[in-house]
């Protein structure tokens, strides 16, 4: 384990001006939160944050990231708080620190790996600093490289996480050493036999003198010597998961594999590349398509090299890499590398211009697809993932809600949600999802989609759910009150109702079908005396629409046409015009009043009507009113207000009991519309007003009606 000293020293060697302070107080505080936990090595506990520290400065990461990995399992393991490491080592360590703990919370709810992917961009997205995802690669190759001393059946498990998300994240980000070094050690963990007969044959190869790699380092080296090239040649045998890889791919024994050997030829700037190149292509024969240039096209993770491929010295196939050094860097460290040089360049103070540097390499995505394929971190900010109570992943675009996870989950889910349970506490449906949020849609078979959800979900899928589902159901809504309308207006009449009837007439009113016209009438487009004239032809008007009619302009324009003496009203001024006002529907029996209005004559109000407020300060308006004895021989009309469940049948039954108490109804407004129940505003024929407290009385007593009163606005 690295000593404390050791470790400033360390981070020192590359960054003169390092918080050696920090360092320090982290070291200690590191070791003393985690005090006798041990590892399942039996080394103390606090020896992982600081090999991970470590592993860190091969990094060459600043000594922010330096503090937060020595101090990263400190607020999941130990009784520590981000306040206190706010306190102690400032904002910035905080942070980071936050946002590992969170990653680490993360990873517990993910039951499984079969979104990998989303996985990825999960951890991606909650990485809102690049240096979170470093030291989660650090920490996470620390114990990769500790992975023997667990138990048997959580080894598999965590070298499968590791194959699956964090050796690909490493390399998304460029972090080659990183990403060979994780894939090795899960290889080995879990196909043991694959590797172990890969690694045997490889030091077969080499004990029978067949180890030709330093023999062609030193024919390449003397080859860029003679040309004049200054170049470093290394070579080393490919890692035997990427040899068995090769093997699953091409389905291949070990025996075809040509070239498991590879070698890298390292230069000081672009020109020596190419020259470089030239003299290998010169000299060998070249294999085809094995050509590659990463310098003038680079890989969307800012890798650049060339690559090929070509018979070598000793007459073998290998494969050689050409690049500069800083190129090399960048390929095997990645970001951090990156960062290393611009900073040694002064070009970046301690800005964190680098994050902004990393996105542009991520940015430089040749083509749509890569563009997809490959991580720029950005490209998550306008998602979050959500875990289902079985730890499935579900990615959803920002500010999405439960709703919208329940149909991302399955559409029948989303039909019939009722609630949400986030994070095992129940919230409202229009909360506001959180990346790494666990949300458990409750159902019930009895709920439908609601058009309020259209109001907050942000997904196409929802959305169009939502309103395929209201269009179908509104329609069913106004086939069903058509019906009822139409019934009623025939059977008013004594005519058959029957629907060869309206098949006939299905033209007249471009309908398709029963149902149309059913539809259009329930609408409101087409009434219900259209259809009934249209299927008798001719059909003379009955008493009561005679009646309608007649009673229209006295209750709604023409009060000069209404005489006094027909609405026997004791009190008028003679001579002056008289009119029901149309907020309260006066009926015989109500006690009334009479307000003279300029130019409409006078208007006959309820007493408790609410729009004589309006004229309480003008005493000289009121007229003292009462109905005279003939009043009851016309009709009235009483407007109700109604609210019936929404039920088939219901109104129905509303319109029969109201015909027998001998109210006819004369208009019928539906106002507003839920599932549960529908309000509507009905205008009744009635003779006075103790036949409306009647006919109140019984709806009262209807099961399907849940609520009626008088409209007297
Ligand atoms: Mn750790």
């Amino acid at each position: 384990m690295l000593r404390q000293y050791e470790l400033v020293d360390l981070v020192k060697s590359y960054d003169p001006d390092a918080d050696e302070d920090a360092l320090n107080r982290a070291y200690v505080f590191a070791m003393k939160k985690h005090g006798a936990q041990l590892r399942a090595s039996g080394d103390p506990y606090y020896s992982h944050p600081v090999e991970v520290a470590g592993i860190l400065t091969k990094f060459k990461l600043d000594s922010a990231s330096i503090v937060a990995g020595l101090l990263h399992d400190t607020v999941e393991d130990t009784d520590t708080t981000v306040e206190e490491i706010r306190n102690l080592f400032g904002d910035q360590v905080a942070q980071i620190v936050d946002g590992l703990t969170k990653l680490a919370m993360i990873e517990q709810k993910s039951a499984n790996n079969k979104q990998a992917e989303n996985f990825r961009k999960l951890l991606l997205a909650m990485s809102e600093d690049i240096r979170v995802l470093l030291i989660k690669l650090a920490d996470r190759l620390h114990n990769m490289r500790t992975l023997h001393f667990c138990a048997p059946e959580k080894r598999a498990r965590i070298a499968k996480e590791t194959l699956d998300i964090y050796a690909p994240l490493a390399e998304r980000i460029g972090m080659q050493e990183v990403k060979s070094e994780l894939e090795e050690i899960a290889f080995a963990e879990l196909h043991k036999e694959a590797h172990d007969s890969i690694v045997a044959r490889l030091n077969f190869l080499r004990e029978q003198g067949n180890n030709l790699v330093p023999k062609i380092i030193e024919q390449l080296q003397k080859d860029m010597a003679e040309n004049g090239i200054k170049a470093t040649v290394s070579g080393r045998e490919k890692t035997p998961y990427s040899i068995w890889r090769k093997m699953q791919q091409k389905n291949a024994s070990f025996e075809q594999l040509s070239d498991i050997m590879a070698f890298r030829i390292c230069v000081e700037d672009i020109a020596s590349c190419y020259q470089a190149l030239g003299v290998v292509h010169s000299k060998y024969h070249m294999v085809p398509r094995r050509f590659k240039d990463y310098i003038s096209t680079p890989k969307p993770n800012g890798y650049k090299s060339i690559h090929t491929g070509v018979i070598g010295p000793e007459n073998t196939r290998i494969e050689i890499q050409i690049r500069t050094y800083e190129m090399h860097e960048v390929a095997e460290k990645g970001v951090a590398a990156h960062w290393a040089y611009k900073q040694g360049e002064r070009v970046v103070g301690r800005n964190f211009k680098w994050i902004r540097e990393l996105l542009e390499i991520l940015e430089q995505a040749s083509n749509p697809e890569e563009f997809l394929e490959n991580t720029k971190l950005e490209m998550y900010n306008d998602q979050v993932f959500c875990f289902t109570p079985k730890g499935d992943l579900i990615g959803l675009p920002v500010n999405s809600t439960p709703v919208d996870f329940a149909y991302a989950v399955h559409s029948s889910v989303g039909d019939t949600c009722v609630g949400a349970k986030i994070n095992g506490e129940i919230r409202p449906l229009r909360t506001v999802l959180q990346n790494g949020d666990q949300v458990e849609i409750l159902t019930s078979k009895a709920q439908h989609p609601s058009t309020e959800w259209e109001r907050f979900v942000v997904t196409g899928k929802a959305k169009a759910a939502i309103r395929r589902y209201v269009r179908a159901h509104k329609r069913d809504q106004f086939i069903a009150i058509g019906e009822q309308i139409l019934e009623r207006t025939f059977k008013g009449e004594n005519l058959e109702f029957s629907e060869k009837g309206l098949i006939n007439v299905l033209p007249n009113f471009e309908a398709e079908s029963i149902d149309d016209i059913y539809a259009k009438v329930g609408e409101g487009l087409i009434s219900g005396w259209d259809v009934l004239r249209a299927v008798y032809p001719g059909y003379k008007q009955s008493k009561l629409e005679k009646v309608v009619n007649s009673l229209k302009p006295v209750f709604k324009k023409s009060a000069k046409k209404a005489k006094k003496e027909d609405l026997k009203i004791n009190g008028l001024i003679p001579g002056m015009a008289v009119h029901f006002a149309g907020c309260c529907h006066p009926l015989p029996g109500d006690r009334i009043v009479g307000i003279v209005t300029t130019g409409k004559g006078v208007a006959v109000h309820t007493i408790d009507c609410k729009q004589l407020e309006k004229f309480a300060d003008e005493p000289e308006r009121w007229l003292d009113i009462s109905w005279g004895d003939a009043a009851d021989e016309g009709a009235h009309i009483g407007r109700l207000k109604v609210m019936l469940s929404n039920e088939p049948g219901a109104l129905g039954e509303f319109s029969n009991l109201i015909a027998r108490y001998n109210g006819n109804i004369a208009n019928l407004n539906i106002v507003y519309r839920t599932i549960s129940y529908f309000e509507i505003i009905v205008d009744v024929e009635v003779k006075d007003l103790k036949h409306l407290t009647d006919i109140i009385a019984a709806l009262k007593a209807s099961k399907v009606v849940s609520y009626v009163s008088r409209a007297n606005q």
